[in-house]
């Protein structure tokens, strides 16, 4: 616990974390949450799930946490389906021949070393490529557009995602030799954004990969000429079966060990493109720090019930570190599951899934938030995806405290996803959020009902 962090309003603290920050970028500062953001991104760097630098974050963390002061640290592996990565390249050939910024995406299918070539044929939306007679593009690449924009509350990327998640299975449907698609995201940069498929079971994965915006926008102009567009694609990466991964969990003890625990969580893995800072450093970091500060913040002792971190593993490749949590955890209590995992702009709204019955520890949790600027929300709230299982299971209390996600899908699985675009003082301010909701719910006697 330093001075600049202990009990300052997130102003001040901000304040008091940018001087040092701007004059000795590289000196060590002794900020909980930017030091860990830091280190992770440095030290490791990308780290896909599955890969070697996954398994060197997971022996990372459980030093640094071991170093915090939480206790029962542990890593607890398992086995998933993983990524790698080979030679992504893509250029249009005769028409207009030019080459195109492209990213694989996740669980694609491979090309031949030396590359396939064939018409690429032009969609507008995922639902123009479902409407074609299946078996149609025989032979031929399918190009998916879309119109994803910006939203505060991220919305997009739920419908828009899609055209990554499920669009490739369509294609595969409709016959086709390959599949490339406008990146999810909504940046005018010529990064693609990355990100994995949901292939339909029992399907043979073709290529799939993601052009950058501006790259997309061509396609667009120049499938509106009406001449036909073919295609030069290389993507050669390889899907790995029983790639080894795992989970860090920790534990801050509470006062009185025989009450329900309290999850918070954020996944260790990101993308292989960037380093991970916003997707999901950023998370472990305020989930890290909060929790230490509601620990040594309230009564002597530390909070009332115990706060359980867990920094899952593979969570981008489609959860899994969440759901082996849920089944080596599944018989154990807890008592409400939170997550961070929306990037490091400011919380600007809390949401959650309580039952009137406790109506009560809601209005002070809204309350404890009023002064940070966040807002109260009806919406459902989930937790997200490394606590989706547990939360299913055991049918969990969840408060979301949503992120600012304006311009997260400028930078979401890109190779600008660094350390540099994250705000020290939005930082703070996520922290001081959490810490205010942790000190609330691990102080709870009662138990906290889920409607
Ligand atoms: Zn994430
Ligand atoms: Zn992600």
């Amino acid at each position: 616990m330093s001075l600049f962090t202990a009990r300052l309003p997130v102003a001040a603290a901000a304040l008091a974390i940018l001087p040092a920050f701007a004059a000795h970028a590289t000196a060590p500062t002794t900020d909980v949450a930017w030091d860990l953001v830091r280190d992770l991104t440095t030290q490791i760097g990308p780290r896909p799930a599955g890969s070697p630098a996954e398994a060197r974050a997971r022996e990372w963390a459980a030093a640094r946490l071991k170093s915090l002061g939480f206790q029962n640290v542990a890593i607890e592996p398992f086995t998933m389906r993983a990524y790698r990565r080979g030679t992504d390249k893509a250029e249009l050939v005769g028409f207009a021949a030019q080459p195109l910024a492209i990213t694989a995406l996740g669980y694609s299918g491979a090309t031949p070393d030396a590359g396939i070539t064939a018409p690429l044929v032009y969609f507008p939306t995922l639902a123009a490529l479902e409407a074609v007679p299946d078996g149609s593009l025989a032979g031929k690449i399918a190009f998916i557009d879309h119109a994803m924009v910006p939203t505060q509350d991220g919305s997009g990327y739920g419908p828009y995602g899609n055209v990554r998640r499920k669009g490739p299975g369509v294609a595969v449907a409709k016959g086709a030799l390959a599949v490339v698609i406008r990146s999810v995201g909504t940046d005018k940069h010529r990064n693609p954004h990355t990100g994995a498929i949901m292939w339909p079971k029992g399907i043979k994965p073709i290529p799939a990969g993601a052009v950058a915006n501006p790259d997309a926008d061509q396609i667009a102009r120049l499938a509106a000429t009406g001449q036909p567009l073919r295609l030069h694609l290389t993507l050669t990466g390889q899907i790995i079966d029983n790639a080894p991964s795992g989970n860090v969990v920790a534990d801050l003890p509470g006062r009185d060990p025989t009450l329900p625990v309290v999850l918070v969580a954020c996944h260790l893995d990101s993308w292989d493109l960037g380093t991970g800072a916003i997707d999901d450093g950023a998370g472990c970091a305020i989930v890290t720090a909060a929790a230490l500060r509601a620990q040594s913040g309230g009564a002597p002792g530390g909070t009332l019930r115990t706060i359980r971190v867990l920094f899952a593993g593979s969570e981008e490749l489609g959860g899994f570190g969440g759901e082996a949590y849920a089944q080596k955890h599944g018989k154990e209590p807890h008592a409400l599951a939170m997550e961070s995992d929306f990037g490091a702009d400011r919380v600007w709204r809390v949401t959650t899934n309580f039952a009137p019955a406790s109506d009560a520890v809601k209005n002070r949790i809204i309350a404890a938030l009023n002064p940070l600027g966040v807002v109260p929300h009806d919406g459902p709230a989930d937790g997200g995806e490394d606590v989706g299982a547990i939360i299913a299971a055991q049918k969990l209390p969840v408060v979301d405290l949503n992120q600012d996600g304006t311009h997260y899908f400028d930078l979401h699985h890109t190779p600008d996803d660094t350390l540099d675009k994250i705000d020290p003082a939005l930082l703070a301010q996520n922290v001081q959020a959490w810490e205010n909701t942790l000190a609330i719910v691990a102080n709870e006697a009662g138990p906290i009902a889920a409607r």
